[in-house]
Formats: structure tokens, C-alpha cells, sequence
């Protein structure tokens, strides 16, 4: 019987062996999926965590490198000063770019007038009128100034204002600056020390004599054709005097010139420029070129021209007084 029993229980053994077997597969497979399972989430986490911590680490080090470029690493006594530009010129003279040792006095010379004019406010443009004042043009020019609401520096000729002081005072009057020009237009170099002065001087005399405010007297000179030397700078500097040349040369003297040709010369400015203009014929003419034409009515038209157009261009015209109101002159003394 219990033979029987345990046959029984045998075939039934070998009957369910492929289910069973079938089953243990299926476990160990099961198994197998969910432990590589769990594995593949667990490297997933892993590498986001490190892909975090490398974000992280990433965006310190660019906070890090933006505070070493905004924080300056030096104190302000160190930071390099930047050369002033060097503006356009006309002249075949080489513009010197070292700053001039710093003193009373400007001088705008052939060397140094880079320097100053680039300390101009930028697009302003200082017209400068030589020779007069005479009664044939220099009202013509103050009519035209005056109409664009806009303001010059106008160098006199000592002899020429006695006569027409009406007309300084309206220079004055309608804001323009004054400049000395010498007396007799003289080459000053050619003169003693003594006689550069007396023609600096009686100059400011004549100025003053047409009742002309102290404060309003020429603080700048402009020596006649642009001839000057150490000496003449120093006794300028003695009388009170700045002295200043000037950046653009529109040739308006010239026989060859005409109201097209000098408007196109200072058309050509970018700003920060000292223009060189007349408003009177020949102020010696024992000195005359033959060159020198005997006219200025081409300067006073080339004026309605370059005035409305730099104006829309948004330029604007100083006085030399606007132009370098740091300087530290006291007033010119007045015999
Ligand atoms: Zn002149």
C-alpha cells in the first residue's frame, strides 16, 4: 500500500516536473527584470544628482569670475589715463600729442592745439574773425550770427577800432568774445620785446577806450599770420593775454577763394575745431600778398551757408571763452 502511495505521489511529480519548472524559470526571471531594474533607476539617479552638482558648480564659477570684472583690482591712482583724440588739421605741421605743462596760460600753438581743441565739448565749432572790426563786413557777419543765434570770437586790429567802436560794442553787446589781434598787424617776431608789448597793450587800451567792460576785454590773442615765439608768448602771458591759432584754415583771404570753397573747408569738420575766418581786407598792407584778394563779401556768404547746415547736423558754436572756460586768467591789467 504504501508502495502504491509513494508511486501515486511520483507520477504526480513527473506529471506537474514541466509546470514546476515553468514556474522557477518565471521566478528567476521575474527576479532577474526587477534587479536590473532597481539598477538602471539607481544609476539614473546617480548620474542626475552628479549632473546637478556640476550645474551647480558651474554657475559659482561664473559668479565668481563676474565679481573679478567688476570688482577693480587696483586703486583709482593707478587706472592709466586715456590720451586725449587727436581731431582732424589742416596744416602740414605735425601736432605734438604730450600734454603742455600745465601753467596760467593757455597757448593753442602749431604744437599743442590737438591737445586743447580735443578738450572742446564734442561737435562745437569755434569761429574766429580776424582783421576787423570793419564797417563794410563785420556787420554783415553780427547781422548773420544773430539770426542763427550763435556766438564767435572776433580778434581785433588795434587802429581799426578807434574808429569803429559803435560796432565793438555791439560785439560785445550781442555776446560775441573779443580778441587781440595787435595794433599795427605787425610780423611780431621781427620786434623787439618792447614793441610786441606795446603792440599787445595799446591794443587792450583802444578796446577798453571805446567803453568796453573790464571783464569783457580780450583775454586771447591771435598774433598776425600765426608768427610767434617763446618771447612773444611770455609777454602775452605779461599783458593777460591766452593765445590761440587755430585748427582750420578756410583761405578766405585768398584771390582764389570763393563762398563755396570756404564753406567746404569747414564742412569737412567732425567738431572740436578753431576756424579761422576774416571779416575785414588786409589789416598792413605793406604786407600785402599779392595773393590777398581785396574783397571778404565771399567769407560773409559762405557763413549763411555753413551756419544752417552744421546746425542741422547738431553742431554747435562756441566762443573761445566757452570753448576753455577752465582756464585760470586773472583780467589783464589796463593802463
Ligand atoms: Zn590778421
Amino acid at each position: 500500500m504504501s508502495t502504491l502511495k509513494n508511486l501515486l505521489t511520483l507520477e504526480m511529480t513527473v506529471k506537474n516536473l514541466p509546470r514546476v519548472l515553468f514556474m522557477r524559470r518565471l521566478t528567476i526571471v521575474t527576479g532577474a527584470v526587477g534587479i536590473f531594474a532597481l539598477a538602471g533607476l539607481f544609476w539614473y539617479s546617480y548620474n542626475q544628482i552628479q549632473r546637478n552638482k556640476d550645474i551647480i558648480r558651474e554657475k559659482k564659477e561664473e559668479i565668481e569670475r563676474n565679481k573679478q570684472i567688476t570688482t577693480p583690482t587696483a586703486d583709482s591712482s593707478e587706472i592709466v589715463a586715456i590720451p586725449p583724440p587727436v581731431t582732424n588739421s589742416n596744416s602740414e605741421l605735425t601736432p605734438s600729442l604730450a600734454p603742455p605743462t600745465p601753467k596760467e596760460t593757455i597757448d593753442i600753438d602749431w604744437n599743442s592745439r590737438s591737445y586743447f581743441t580735443a578738450q572742446m565739448p564734442a561737435k562745437s565749432i569755434a569761429l574766429t574773425l580776424d582783421d576787423g572790426p570793419s564797417n563794410k563786413y563785420t556787420e554783415q557777419v553780427l547781422d548773420i550770427l544773430k539770426q542763427h543765434q550763435i556766438q564767435a570770437t572776433f580778434f581785433l586790429v588795434g587802429y581799426r577800432v578807434k574808429e569803429n567802436c559803435p560796432l565793438v560794442n555791439r560785439i560785445v553787446r550781442e555776446g560775441h568774445t573779443l580778441g587781440n589781434h595787435t595794433y599795427h598787424h605787425p610780423i611780431l617776431t621781427q620786434l623787439s620785446a618792447e614793441e610786441q608789448k606795446v603792440e599787445m597793450e595799446t591794443t587792450q587800451t583802444a578796446i577798453k577806450n571805446c567803453g568796453i567792460a573790464p571783464d569783457k576785454l580780450p583775454r586771447w590773442l591771435r598774433t598776425p599770420y600765426g608768427a610767434q615765439d617763446e618771447t612773444t608768448l611770455q609777454i602775452a602771458h605779461q599783458v593777460g593775454l591766452n593765445t590761440a591759432l587755430w585748427t582750420v584754415d578756410t583761405n578766405d583771404w585768398r584771390k582764389t577763394a570763393t563762398s563755396k570753397s570756404i564753406a567746404e573747408e569747414v564742412l569737412k569738420s567732425q567738431g572740436q575745431d578753431i576756424v579761422l575766418m576774416h571779416d575785414a581786407t588786409d589789416a598792413n598792407l605793406e604786407l600785402k600778398s599779392p595773393e590777398s584778394s581785396d574783397t571778404r563779401q565771399n567769407t560773409v556768404d559762405a557763413l549763411t551757408e555753413i551756419i544752417p547746415q552744421l546746425q542741422k547736423q547738431g553742431f554747435q558754436f562756441v566762443t573761445l571763452e566757452e570753448a576753455f572756460p577752465s582756464q585760470s586768467l586773472s583780467k589783464p591789467e589796463v593802463k
